[in-house]
């Protein structure tokens, strides 16, 4: 059975997110009810080369049947292909294609493409309406509700983008079944986040759905992702432009954990294994400065473990982890800022002065 959630941001068009087995198949049926699109006459899939054999034609042919006339564009998988290289191959061949400022590009596939093809619908023609079809979990959970799109530069990533809403959004949960381990624990991670943050409802259902999730049964994920995705739209509706420290809440173990990435050597460790491991830290500072207490940190440990996050076996030198979270383009004024849970469903923004952070590092990270 599918489920809806429906986004309603201030100064945007509400929009759908579609939630089930074969959600695919109504894509171009679901999207002519969509008022911006009832008219449309060209759809551009934009998709990556491990996704394109496994669903670009069950895709095209439901966006045929609605009468779209279909065209598809297939980048190289990677995160190398968030450039702003592969954006401009994307312009000129959606130019080549003679695409007019009444197209709509379709993202299908996971968060590199859902960010790439935002990016180039939201510039293309000064903007052109874009559809999310995310086809991995943490696209589901994360990437494809709330509007940020963007290319990575070499002095980092996403240093480049739009906030770009979607006029619809189609997770098929079918095209999880094959999605690798890695990329799924990945999604498991921004779920763990979103219920940490959330509250004592998402957090004990998650620990309750643990198990039905890691052996990713439907209705368990479905539901997962129809929560993390209301608090996400909840958070993005406060906070549409990251500019009053609400939306910052989604970076809850991204301080240590983008450290983390960066020092292994990216795709060392995976970015929800980073993620968990910067949950884990964050929980623990919590637990010294905001109050968080020992039963808070435990619970958050068990939840990782259940859902496929272990504890990494890892060390680094602080000041070097020290010096990847200052240079994170979050951090701000030479402080590391972090956001730290007092307990389920409470947390502050606290700016941690460096000695505080290395003497927690000496303890952790070695
Ligand atoms: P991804 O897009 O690289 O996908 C992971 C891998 O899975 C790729 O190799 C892809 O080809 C493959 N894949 C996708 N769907 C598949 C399927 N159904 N079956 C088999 N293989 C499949 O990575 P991701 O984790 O989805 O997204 C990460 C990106 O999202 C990063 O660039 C990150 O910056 C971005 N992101 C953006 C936001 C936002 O708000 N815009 C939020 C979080 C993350
Ligand atoms: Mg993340």
């Amino acid at each position: 059975m599918a489920t809806k959630v429906i986004v309603n941001i201030p100064g945007e068009e509400s929009y759908d997110v579609r939630i089930g087995a074969s959600a695919l198949d109504s894509l171009g049926r679901r999207m002519r009810g969509v008022p911006a699109l009832g008219q449309a006459e060209r759809a551009l899939v934009v998709t990556d080369s491990n996704v394109a054999p496994l669903y670009r034609d069950r895709a095209k042919e439901s966006l045929a049947a609605a009468g779209f006339r279909t065209s598809d564009i297939v980048v190289p998988a990677g995160e190398d292909t968030k450039s702003v290289e592969v954006a401009g191959e994307l312009w000129e061949a959606m130019a080549q294609l003679k695409l007019g400022r009444d197209c709509v590009v379709v993202a299908l596939g996971g968060g590199v493409v859902g960010d790439l093809a935002g990016f180039a619908a939201s510039t293309y023609m000064r903007g052109v309406t874009l559809v999310q079809a995310p086809t991995t979990l943490l696209s589901m959970v994360d990437s494809s509700v709330g509007g940020k799109t963007g290319v990575n530069l070499a002095a980092g990533k996403n240093l480049v983008g739009t906030f770009k809403q979607p006029a619809y959004v189609c997770a098929d949960t079918g095209t999880l079944a094959t999605l690798p381990e890695r990329e799924w624990t990945c999604g498991c991670a921004e779920i763990a986040k979103s219920a940490v943050i959330d509250s004592d409802e998402f957090f004990f259902w998650l620990v309750d759905a643990a198990d039905a999730l890691a052996a990713r049964e439907d209705g368990a994920v479905s539901e997962a992702i129809a929560r993390s995705v209301v608090f996400k739209a909840d958070v993005v509706a406060q906070d549409k432009t990251e500019s009053r420290g609400v939306r910052e809440c989604l970076n809850y173990g991204h301080t240590l954990g983008h450290a983390v990435e960066t020092l292994a050597g990216y795709g060392t460790f995976s970015h929800g294994a980073a993620v968990a491991e910067g949950m884990r830290f964050a929980a623990r500072l919590g637990a010294e400065l905001v109050g968080a207490s020992a039963d808070f940190v435990t619970a958050q440990d068990d939840l990782l473990d259940a859902l496929g996050l272990p504890a990494l076996a890892w060390s680094a030198e602080p000041a070097a982890l020290l010096d990847a979270m200052k240079r994170d383009k979050k951090a701000r004024r030479g402080q590391v800022r972090f956001v730290l849970p007092r307990d389920v469903g409470a947390w502050e923004l606290l700016d941690v002065d460096d000695a505080v952070i290395l003497e927690h590092l000496d303890a952790w990270a070695r």
